[in-house]
């Protein structure tokens, strides 16, 4: 009997040990992963801050094609494609701006919201529009109220109709 529980002590002592074995893998594990996921995050700032400096480099040369500076011959294509890009994408903002009813900026002719207090292409303010918006407002004020009356005359005539059929 006292081997029994002899064993049984060695078998616990030795299932003890592997449990702490086992959570000492474990942690290490966790801390590994850890330290993984931390020099992989430092990974994709760096690689995120490259994307920016290829992206400003990218926009320089376009920069010298649009004014006419001498621009490697390798990128004068990749210019032109962004050129031609960008025309169409002015057409568009433009169709844009003909179906929604944008204003103007004074300065780039940028079309812009006519809530918004700035250009968003070039910054300047846009006291003006931010003026034709209060007035815009004030119409759309006129034009829910008299919408209201509408329906409450529609009412009236509503429940006259009730009247006379009682
Ligand atoms: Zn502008």
């Amino acid at each position: 009997m006292a081997d029994f529980f002899e064993n049984l002590k060695g078998n616990l002592e030795s299932l003890g040990k592997t449990i702490s074995e086992k959570a000492e893998v474990v942690s290490k594990k966790t801390e590994e992963a850890v330290e993984i996921q931390k020099i992989k995050s430092q990974i994709r700032v760096m690689e995120r801050s490259n994307e920016r400096d290829f992206q400003a480099i990218g926009k320089s040369i376009y920069e010298h094609f649009q004014k006419g500076k001498a621009v490697d011959s390798e990128f004068v294509e990749l210019c032109e494609a962004i050129e031609e890009r960008d025309s169409s994408i002015e057409a568009c903002k433009r169709q844009v701006a003909e179906i929604k009813g944008l204003d103007v900026c004074p300065n780039c002719k940028e079309h812009v919201e006519p809530s918004a207090v700035y250009c968003s292409k070039c910054g300047t303010k846009l006291e003006q529009e931010s003026y034709d918006e209060v007035e815009f407002e004030d119409e759309d004020t006129k034009e829910t109220s008299e919408a209201s009356e509408e329906t409450a005359e529609e009412t009236k005539e509503t429940a006259g109709a009730t009247a006379e059929e009682e």
